[in-house]
């Protein structure tokens, strides 16, 4: 008999948000058992997340099923991929590459990379393609994520370097949080602002965003601004500190330039135009402006809201002038601090890691800089170019420009916008390389060569998260089957391609660990504003991680950048961006009147190619909802749950509707985690077939969140619902869903359950489709056996299939006309709950609207840790209901009854909401 292997423990870095949580791994020296946070991590001092307390999930049986695990290549496009092995595959590449840059130049291949990525695969990618195929060409998804906020600290305090740290979130007295809906996207650093505000009551939170967020709902000063007129916003606060005399005039004096220049655009923006604009009261604008003036700290947080647009670099910028202004920077508690979305954006900004950057935060057009790293890689040229970014590279191979496409650890055909146009690209190029961890994202499809990497638990490297804080990343398990390391992946073909394009000459590339890697990157920042050269992997393992600057000789690294007032630009001085405000790149017209904007889910990360494997992750929002304020949907005669098309000029899409008092009428939300594997149709890739490829001028970040749409009634006549309990084993047939939906309008996937995961499927189309399509659909969910009840109506297309093991269903298929399907619902939750169909017998081939009597439908799950659903709660406290407890009473006596945000605390917002609209003539207290 076998004894259990003993378990170890490894501390790493989460890998999801740049909160960069630390973690400690454990494992059994076979798998990952699992994750609770690490204590002595800076970042989150023992906390985690819904997200990251459940990674130990993600690398279970049932959410490996679509892991990568040897290398895989097809010779032409009508060919399925095959099994393949490394070294040839390597090596065809390599002359694939040396053959196309001969040809056509080094700028016809493009490589775009991802923020996912560790410091050190980053960092060999942008020496291979800068330095040894010598184009610019190499991307990162961080181009969809962080570029403006880059872009608005270059502008305006000389380099990309966010000065300020979690601690300072402590030190506030004014939060102006933009753009940012904490709660979900950084939900450890709302702990962290809960606390705050706990500790310190005169904290005042003002929240910038178009939706009443559960971030917005903490707030003392909620600005629900029209989307994408932040700049006409933070123009009128400065009107408004003008005006007043609310600035720190010393300090504008000593160490900043062009205020003249900015002060007479603002002077026309006076607190009733920017109201205007924003759709906002005038009042609200002056008192934002006066407690972000006249506390003593006013620290800024903001994310996409402010990166994602066509103005981008001016939102950042024109939030960054008012602390310049009232002097609120390089003091604690004060500053603006962009917050990162990716585990390593920051990593790869400081390798250099874009097409408009090199390493150590070096000017591609910098001849200077250019000249510095040639000589520090031993290299004869650096292209003067910028590389094609993001939105542009796929645009230049749609044209035929980029010939070869290599990605890596990033799913474009998922989050890049106006996806139609992504996906002709990639059928346009004629080699794509995908290297992944999982061969079942939607870009997986398009690979030529699927490379397979290993992925978080099995790495080793280093990532910085927002604060500039390097975390150390560990490996607590191998690699699965023949997975390898990016870095080996990326050595591998460079030193193979070496052989053609530099034949005879010493690697660039003999790096035989990350830690080597991470030496040469170290080296490279010497000097530089980032120099690291005081750390170490080993003083990392010993003294845990650490913020730069940290250069060598020094105690330690900064907390706090800028105290002296002395800014990295020429000068010293910090710089105004005088900007206008500029409107939206789509404007709403009459044919597309209503304004999408995308936006994070709280349990689930980016394209889902991780969370969405884990089915316990559905229960917050089980399936794509197209979110809508309740009078645009009695406008439109529409109603909660109804399937609608919601289409904007570049495409349409089918999804549900819900109404969703936290928007303003003329404006919808879907989350951006919606892509072509959960949610799609033969004519459509999930909610990017929506979106903008615009992009703001400087940071070239496209405008993600905000696109002019329409929305009406699905006019589709036949609708299928069907809902199938998985072993671990039968999971896999998850990933063979999405090919169904070729012959459909709509069709829609995602997991379900918790201990035991299962799959719901949602269809709709103009009339039925074929009898060999739904035969099709049956035989994968299991519906085929002789032991299935069926009931066919051959003449309303209607059909209804279950399948019972003992006394338990297993599996249910229902399928009609629009509106037929009713007993849906209840009989999911029935079959989740595996409860006897002894009682329901009669009901199972009727079309039941309504569970029995007595079966409470369990509804969403608010808290994941102890999997309490919003129906609990909403019993638990209508059973409150006349007694005299304010809020936070009813909260602690909520917590004590059901355990419910008592651990993570990621629920805590919709929890504090609840009690607040349980009980509405209490005042609301910050709990
Ligand atoms: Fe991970 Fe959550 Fe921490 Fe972000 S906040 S790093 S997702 S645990």
């Amino acid at each position: 008999m076998s004894t259990a292997a003993p378990i170890t423990e490894t501390k790493s870095t989460c890998c999801y948000c740049g909160t960069g949580c630390g973690v400690v791994i454990e494992s059994n020296g076979v798998g990952i058992t699992g994750v609770r946070g690490d204590p002595d991590h800076p970042a989150n001092f023992g906390k985690l997340c819904t997200k990251g307390s459940t990674l130990a999930l993600t690398m279970s049986l049932p959410a490996q099923a679509g892991r990568a695990r040897y290398p895989e290549v097809r010779a032409n496009r009508d060919e399925s991929r095959a099994r393949a092995d490394w070294k040839p595959t390597i090596d065809n590449l390599a002359e694939r590459f040396a053959a196309t840059i001969r040809e056509h130049g080094p700028d016809s291949v493009g490589f775009y990379v991802s923020g996912q990525l560790l410091t050190e695969d980053y960092y060999v990618f942008n020496k291979l393609v800068k330095g040894l195929i010598g184009t610019n060409n190499i991307d990162t998804n961080s181009r969809l994520c962080m570029s403006s906020a880059v872009t608005g600290y270059q502008q305006t305090l000389g380099v990309d370097a966010p000065p300020c740290s979690y601690e300072d979130i402590d030190h506030a007295q004014c939060l102006f949080i933009a753009g940012s809906n904490t709660a979900y996207a950084h939900p450890i650093l709302f702990r962290r602002i809960e606390a705050a505000k706990e500790k310190n009551p005169a904290l005042k939170i003002i929240v910038v965003d178009p939706r009443f967020t559960e971030t917005a709902a903490f707030a003392d000063l909620h600005l629900p601004i029209l989307p994408g007129t932040d700049v006409a916003l933070f123009h009128g606060m400065l009107h408004v500190m003008l005006w007043e005399e609310w600035l720190d005039r010393d300090y504008i004096a000593a160490h900043t330039e062009g205020f003249e220049a900015l002060r007479s655009i603002v002077r026309e923006m006076s607190a009733a135009v920017a109201a205007e604009i924003c759709g906002i009261k005038a009042d609200d604008i002056i008192t934002a402006a006066r407690w972000f003036a006249q506390s003593p700290a006013t620290l800024s947080l903001y994310c996409q809201g402010l990166n994602q647009s066509s103005s981008g670099t001016a939102k950042n910028a024109s939030l960054i002038n008012l602390h310049l202004a009232t002097g609120a920077i390089g003091k604690p508690g004060a500053g603006p601090f962009s917050l990162t979305g990716q585990p390593n954006a920051m990593g790869g900004r400081e390798v250099g890691g874009l097409a408009t950057t090199l390493a150590a935060h070096r000017d591609i057009a910098n001849a200077a800089h250019r000249e510095e790293m040639q000589q520090l890689w031993g290299i004869d040229r650096i292209s003067p170019e910028r590389g094609k970014t993001a939105v542009e590279m796929f645009e230049a191979a749609r044209k035929g420009q980029i010939k070869l496409l290599w990605i890596v650890c990033t799913n474009p055909a998922q989050s890049l916008p106006d996806l139609t146009l992504v996906q002709e690209a990639l059928r346009t190029a004629e080699l794509v390389v995908v290297q992944d961890a999982y061969r079942n994202t939607e870009t997986a499809a398009f690979a030529d060569v699927l490379l397979p990497a290993t992925s978080w638990g099995e790495k080793e490297g280093t990532v910085t998260n927002s604060e500039r804080r390097i975390s150390r990343v560990r490996t607590a398990v191998g690699a699965p089957m023949e997975a390898r390391h990016d870095w080996q992946i990326a050595c591998d073909f460079a030193q193979a391609l070496e052989q053609h394009l530099r034949p005879g000459k010493p690697s660039l590339f003999a790096f035989a660990t990350p830690e080597a890697i991470w030496n040469e990157h170290r080296e490279i920042t010497r000097g530089r504003d980032l120099d690291i050269t005081g750390m170490s992997y080993g003083m990392l393992d010993a003294n845990g991680p650490q913020q730069w600057p940290f250069a060598e000789g020094a105690a330690n690294g900064k907390t706090r950048l800028y105290e002296d007032g002395k800014f990295c630009t020429a000068n010293g001085r910090a710089k105004f961006f005088a900007q206008r405000y500029i409107a939206v790149a789509e404007k709403t017209d009459a044919r597309y009147p209503l304004r999408l904007n995308t936006g994070r889910m709280r349990d689930h990360w980016h394209g889902m190619s991780r969370t969405g494997n884990v089915a316990r992750l559905f229960g917050h929002a089980a399936e794509p909802r197209l979110s809508a304020n309740a009078n645009d949907l009695a406008r439109r005669g529409l109603k909660e749950g109804e399937l609608v098309k919601l289409e904007s000029k570049r495409g349409a899409i089918f999804v549900q509707v819900q109404g969703d008092d936290s928007l303003r009428s003329g404006q919808v939300y879907l989350p951006m985690h919606w892509g072509k594997r959960f949610l799609g149709g033969k004519d459509s890739a999930g909610v990017n077939t929506l979106t903008v490829p615009t992009f703001d001028p400087i940071s070239r970040q496209p405008e993600l969140k905000h696109a002019a749409v329409k929305i009406a009634a699905a006019d589709l006549s036949w609708h299928l619902t069907a809902f199938v309990s998985c072993t671990d084993n039968e999971i896999d047939l998850f990933d063979q869903l999405p090919a169904m939906q070729s012959e459909v309008a709509f069709f829609s996937s995602v997991l379900m359950g918790r201990e035991q995961p299962g799959v719901l499927v949602r269809a709709a189309h103009h009339g039925a489709p074929s009898a060999k399509w739904l035969a099709a659909l049956d035989t994968l969910l299991g519906l085929d056996s002789e032991n299935t009840l069926r009931y066919d109506d051959t003449r309303h297309s209607s059909s209804r299939r279950m399948l019972i093991d003992a006394d338990r269903l297993i599996a249910v298929r229902l399928c009609g006309p629009a509106g037929a399907i009713t007993s849906g619902e209840w009989l999911r939750e029935w079959l989740l709950a595996e409860k006897s169909i002894a009682e329901i017998r009669r009901l199972l081939l009727s079309p039941a609207t309504h569970a029995p009597s007595g079966f409470v439908l369990g509804g969403r799950v608010v808290c994941q840790c102890f999997n309490v659903t919003e129906e609990t709660i909403i019993l638990a406290l209508g059973e409150m209901r006349g007694s005299h407890l304010e809020h936070d009473q009813r909260l602690q006596q909520l917590q004590q009854q059901l355990k419910c945000g008592t651990n993570c605390g990621s629920c805590m917002p919709e929890l504090r909401q609840r009690v607040a609209k349980s009980n509405p003539n209490k005042h609301v207290e910050a709990a």
